[in-house]
């Protein structure tokens, strides 16, 4: 790992902010160490930025939005696919710190890397295309259209889980649109955002571009809070817990900026009596238990059919006891550990409390110990059968737990259990009666931000727009007209005639 660290420019001690090309903070005597949650070893240090910092950071950011702003958006991707082939020189060494700092197996690792490089490539397409529409004027000799100007500086507040590939969905489309942007990574993953910050750096300098276009600031929720609350961020972008975005909701609607939410999912896979089991299955244990259950679009519940029920159930105790568990950049592992020992408490207090509800617990929940596992972060995946009323199933837990829910009758059955819980992120049904799936898609059915058929609830591309509904938060990003969001919107009338007539027909002598 000391050779990655090296070739990313990670270094024992890391700064605590970066506006582009200059790096500061590093006086600061609050820092914090980075443990892998895979063996426990320390990654690196950070120093955590400070208000001064942050205003520092601020500053930099708006000057440097005066000049992006007005270079020529294909420009902008010019410099955004610079980025991209960075990315793809590194790709091997930043899957490895993803893998090694957040705990995914490698293969995720680098599909969260690939996923930067496809953001990329599809930001510099969209720099070619950020289209308003012409109208045609009631008034003769008039012409109407609207364009979309760039919006100023974009706050990015991302969440451990997806340590990297967040901040580029926001900010290789900020960067398009001629936005400057301000990055506040997962405190609990700052180093993989440092590497980020090197290559961007690199490809600043190599194009004389002013400093602050892409600025990081490495802090906890007191700095996310100050970007909440700061008038100078028109967009805050943020990702994480539904009560982080409730607070960041509030802060920012106090002050009428405009908030792009990404928050908690509580995620169902629908299997009727017409669901091809042979693709289903991989779909759904890989929705369960892939990055140990911490993906925003996890499979949290499984709503059978009864008549499939108990086969379902039978086939997943079959897989679960054989599941690799271990050290995720060891070839071979399917599930790595969970970030740290405090997911690991929420983890056992969810099953407790789901037991004392009435479930049961099937399989799964055990803390592993021993050679490989000192790190007391490794668990065994859990199967619980529950009803979707328990409390415990209502709340998203963030790691592998997998309730079985039985229903009877038809698809809107089943259908209604997965609409009822406050969240409203990913769904899908694997069936091959046409009926059921249109059912489930229709305006009737899944009331997800995403909702799929013949494919789980985990593992979305950059092409359409991500995000849900509900209490996770409403706001998309990513692929589809995601980017209007960064940019603000003006509706243009100009008049060529000699004379000036109002709309409606209105009279006005004078
Ligand atoms: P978290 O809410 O603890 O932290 C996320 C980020 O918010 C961190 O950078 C943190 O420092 C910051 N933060 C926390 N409180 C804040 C406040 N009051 N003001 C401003 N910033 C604040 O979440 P986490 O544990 O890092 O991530 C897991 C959660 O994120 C899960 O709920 C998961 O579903 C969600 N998530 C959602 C998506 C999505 O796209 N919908 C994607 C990834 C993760």
């Amino acid at each position: 790992m000391r050779q990655v660290l090296r070739e990313l420019g990670v270094q024992a001690h890391n700064a605590a902010w970066s506006t582009g090309l200059e790096w500061g903070g590093t006086d600061n005597k609050n820092t914090r160490t980075i443990h892998s949650p895979a063996d426990g070893k320390v990654i690196g240090a950070v120093a955590m930025a400070t208000a001064e910092d942050y205003e520092h950071v601020v500053t930099k950011a708006q000057e440097a939005f005066k000049t992006w702003r007005l270079v020529p958006a294909p420009k902008r991707g010019e410099i955004v696919r610079q980025i991209g082939n960075k990315l793809r020189d590194h790709k091997d060494d930043l899957g490895k710190l993803v893998s090694y700092e957040m705990g995914k197996i490698l293969q995720e690792g680098l599909g969260e890397v690939q996923e930067m490089i496809d953001i990329c490539d599809f930001a510099v397409g969209l720099s070619r295309q950020l289209h308003g529409l012409t109208m045609h004027s009631e008034r003769p000799a008039h012409r109407m259209y609207e364009q979309y100007h760039p919006l100023g500086v974009v706050g990015i507040i991302s969440a451990f889980n997806f340590p990297v590939a967040v901040w580029s969905w926001n900010a290789m489309l900020a960067a398009v649109c001629g936005d400057t942007c301000i990055w506040k990574p997962s405190e609990k993953t700052p180093l993989t955002g440092v590497a980020i910050q090197h290559i961007i750096k690199s490809v600043l300098e190599e194009n004389e571009l002013p400093e602050g276009i892409f600025n990081l600031i490495i802090g906890d929720a007191e700095i996310g809070a100050k970007m909440a609350a700061d008038g100078r961020v028109p967009l805050v972008s943020a990702t994480g817990s539904t009560r982080m975005g409730k607070k960041v909701g509030e802060a920012v609607g106090a002050r009428l900026g405009k908030s792009l939410l990404e928050l908690g999912g509580n995620n169902a896979i629908i299997l009727t009596e017409h669901a091809d089991l042979s693709i289903a299955m991989p779909g759904i244990v890989f929705g369960a238990v892939g990055t140990c259950g911490q993906r925003c679009t996890s499979t949290r519940r499984l709503i059978i059919h009864d008549s499939i029920y108990d086969d379902v159930k039978a086939r997943l105790l079959k897989i679960y006891p054989n599941l690799p568990i271990g050290h995720p950049l060891q070839d071979g592992t399917l599930v790595g550990p969970l970030i740290d020992k405090d997911s690991v408490v929420g983890f056992q207090k969810a099953l407790k409390a789901v037991q004392s509800e009435g479930g049961k617990l099937l399989i799964g929940g055990e803390l592993l110990e021993g050679e490989g596992y000192e790190t007391g972060t490794y668990v065994t995946p859990a199967i619980v059968e529950a009803k979707n009323e328990y409390t415990t199933v209502q709340d998203e837990t963030f790691a592998p737990i997998l309730y079985l829910i039985k229903y009877s009758g038809d698809v809107t059955a089943a259908i209604e259990l997965q609409n009822g819980v406050r969240q409203g992120l990913s769904s899908s049904i694997f069936t091959l009666n046409m009926r059921e799936a249109e059912t489930f898609l229709s305006q009737a059915g899944s009331d997800c931000g995403i909702a799929n058929v013949n494919i789980g609830t985990s593992g979305a591309e950059i092409g359409g727009a991500f995000g849900g509904e509900k209490e996770t938060g409403g706001g998309r990003e990513s692929g589809s007209d995601a980017w209007k969001v960064y940019m603000r919107r003006q509706t243009n009338t100009i008049n060529y005639s000699t004379t000036l007539p109002l709309a409606q027909g209105i009279k006005f002598d004078v």
